[in-house]
């Protein structure tokens, strides 16, 4: 296990979950709520010796797929019946991110809605927010190092809440964890992870020690993805995807971009469910190539298929082909989309928080055409 501090501390390796009984006692959480979901349960990953400690504490296993501010309220309603003083989160990046919203309500007064990041709530998150530890079982939203916390309301509307206080206290980050994840899982979380990387480098933001974290998972995740998706069971690539998506949430500071503009507003569409990494995968070759004509931005392309050692042919169509070595169709058309929903689709990543740090200004015809071109 190797401690890490970056943003918060971060317990990294094989085996580090071993680590969880003396966090909790670190940071004083004498009576832990557990969040995570029938899925991790079944798959045993709440059984083993680590997870002792938290084997009689109060859970909520409901999580929807995105979570919901119903579920946020549900869940803090036991928390708050058993007099808890912080939360565990073991999963993915749903449950993550519904922790983070108990742990804010846990001690914030009022409404979530007014904590929204478009509503003007980041000042108003303090540092009262309830300890937070983060185990995550898949390797990819980086969510256990990330400040934000996607939520719908009650009136539909999928919201960011963003704040340095809601990065979660401790992120334990082990491997073995992810071993049993079936292959098609693996590829779209890793292939979320690496979009993370590629658009938080990418994003003009100024900040270079955040651009080297960002090359760097690129180069890992690219590496050793197909291992992980070919052989679920070997943990050296599982340790390298692992830390590709760790590295990819360390880099939210710099902002996403387009990919992600359209596929938060394609994953709204309820009667979709539309799974987020999938989007990503599909959306990434052609907003790599919408943004290639910018000039900067096509130096920064050069360097990430430097890092890769890709040769011959662009991070575009190497994307493409990354896709269909791991299973992921290429097209929208595949999971259902249809054309009337691009009006829709394109208003909405326009006002999404992500479309500010794409490298270039895209307009509403543009993201039209992106969508046109993976249909
Ligand atoms: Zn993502």
């Amino acid at each position: 296990m190797n401690i890490i501090q970056y943003l918060t501390t971060i317990h990294f390796g094989a085996g580090a979950v071993s680590s969880l009984s003396e966090t909790l006692e670190e940071l004083g959480i004498t009576r832990p709520f557990v969040i995570s979901d029938h899925g991790v349960k079944a798959a045993g990953l709440l059984d083993g010796a680590a997870m002792q400690v938290i084997s009689s504490a109060p859970a909520f296993l409901d999580v929807p797929t995105n979570p919901t501010e119903s579920a946020v309220q549900e869940a803090l309603v036991t928390y708050r019946q058993h007099g808890c003083n912080g939360v565990v989160a073991i999963g993915g990046g749903s449950p993550i991110d519904l922790a983070k919203g108990v742990a804010l309500l846990a001690t914030h007064e009022g409404e979530l809605e007014q904590y929204a990041a478009i509503l003007g709530g980041i000042p108003k998150i303090t540092n009262a927010v309830a300890p937070l530890v983060a185990v995550p079982t898949t390797a990819g939203t980086g969510s256990e190092v990330g400040r934000a916390a996607l939520i719908t309301l009650d009136d539909g509307r999928k919201l960011g809440f963003i704040s340095p206080y809601l990065i979660p206290r401790r992120a334990i980050c082990d491997p073995e964890l992810t071993l049993g994840l079936p292959p098609a899982l693996t590829a779209a979380t890793g292939l979320d992870a690496l979009s993370h990387c590629i658009e938080t480098y990418l994003s003009p933001r100024y900040n270079p020690p955040a651009e080297a974290i960002a090359l760097d998972g690129f180069a890992r995740i690219w590496e050793a993805l197909p291992k992980a998706y070919a052989n679920g069971a070997d943990l050296a690539a599982r340790t390298e995807v692992m830390m590709g998506a760790l590295q990819g949430g360390l880099t939210f500071q710099k902002g996403l971009g387009a990919v992600h503009a359209l596929s938060h507003a394609l994953g709204g569409l309820k009667e979709l469910k539309l799974h987020h990494g999938t989007l990503n995968a599909i959306l990434m070759p052609p907003v790599l190539r919408a943004n290639a004509s910018h000039a900067a931005t096509a130096d920064k392309i050069s360097r990430l298929e430097a890092a890769a050692g890709i040769a011959g042919t662009t991070l575009a169509d190497a994307l493409d082909d990354l896709n269909r070595k791991l299973g992921v169709p290429g097209k929208l058309s595949t999971l259902g989309v249809t054309r009337d929903v691009f009006a829709w689709t394109c208003e909405r990543a326009l006002a999404d928080h992500s479309h500010q740090t794409n490298p270039r200004n895209l307009t509403g015809a543009e993201y039209a055409e992106i969508l046109e071109s993976v249909m």
